[in-house]
């Protein structure tokens, strides 16, 4: 297994409990520069790309170049070797939707010069480049698209609600709510994910299919939630909603349990406190 990482967004410190595995190899390297990986490849998963809003509006051509240059070398890459290829695509496809939920079929609702398009438009492009490749070239591909998925190991300071959330919640400051919290979101616990993620790899369907959690909540009853279980004072702080912010997200997974009998486990309440023990440790660690 070789993982590829320039850590613009994650950390060294994430695999280190697999560097000392034989057969496991870290290569330091950017996707928008050509993939020089030697030997067979049997699978290709292509995940590279900033994923947090926070990120990718500050890092908006980084992230056009992740979703385009990087896809494009990562299927070059799987063509020269002729692997499974299987991308990270995402819920932000569907943009604003105006269908709800949102099934494999709508084509979205994306404002293609707004803040967000960077992201939602590089990974509309890399579902279409995934496509032309499968169609003219003959690569088995497979799309697949996330649905906020959250768990240990994202970056205290990642910017995404679930993280930021549990960090002023642990540093007792006022939970920041965006707008009026009345948008909803689906959060989906990494461990399902990666199980839906490579139930998909092992099968032959190209996709796309929605990997997320159908269970819908609100922005405030989701800090309501985190104060809760992290036992914490903090108040909550409303603040500025960001432009072209979805109102309203939710996947329908009927075809990831059809195709690949595949659905969650982990519930929101449990998945949180999963998280919230995580990020606990890293913080007292880090202010010893
Ligand atoms: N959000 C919030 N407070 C924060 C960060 C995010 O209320 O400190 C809201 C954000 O406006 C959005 C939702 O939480 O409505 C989910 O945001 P996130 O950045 O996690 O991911 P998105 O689903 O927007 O990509």
């Amino acid at each position: 297994m070789v993982c590829v990482d320039n850590f613009s967004t994650g950390t060294p410190s994430n695999i280190a409990a697999l560097t000392s595995h034989t057969g496991f190899a870290v290569v330091e390297s950017d996707v928008t520069e050509p993939l020089m990986i030697s030997g067979q490849v049997d699978l290709l998963l292509h995940f590279a790309c900033p994923a947090s809003p926070a990120d990718f509006l500050r890092h908006p051509i980084d992230t056009l170049k992740a979703g385009s240059l990087g896809t494009l070398h990562a299927l070059d890459l799987a063509c020269r070797t002729q692997a499974h290829f299987v991308l990270a695509s995402t819920s932000e496809v569907y943009g604003d939707p105006q269908q709800h939920p949102q099934r494999e079929s709508y084509w979205g609702n994306v404002n293609p010069i707004g803040p967000r398009s960077a992201y939602d438009e590089a990974k509309r492009f890399s579902e279409a480049l995934t496509t032309a490749y499968r169609t003219s070239c003959g690569l088995k591909t497979a799309i697949v698209r996330l649905f906020n998925i959250y768990g240990p190991r994202m970056r205290a300071d990642d910017g995404r609600v679930i993280p930021t959330f549990i960090q002023q919640a642990l540093t007792h400051i006022p939970l920041t709510v965006a707008g009026d919290g009345s948008q909803t979101r689906s959060f989906c616990y990494i461990d399902d994910a990666v199980r839906g993620i490579l139930a998909l790899a092992a099968s032959d369907h190209s996709g796309p299919v929605n990997i997320g959690n159908p269970t819908e909540i609100t922005i405030s009853t989701l800090a309501q939630l985190i104060k809760r279980e992290a036992r914490s004072p903090s108040p909550v702080h409303l603040i500025d909603r960001p432009q072209d912010d979805p109102q309203q997200r939710c996947p329908d997974i009927s075809a990831a349990r059809e195709l690949l009998g595949w659905e969650p486990t982990v519930d929101l309440e449990e998945g949180i406190r999963e998280t919230i023990r995580h990020q606990t440790r890293r913080h007292s660690l880090s202010s010893r």
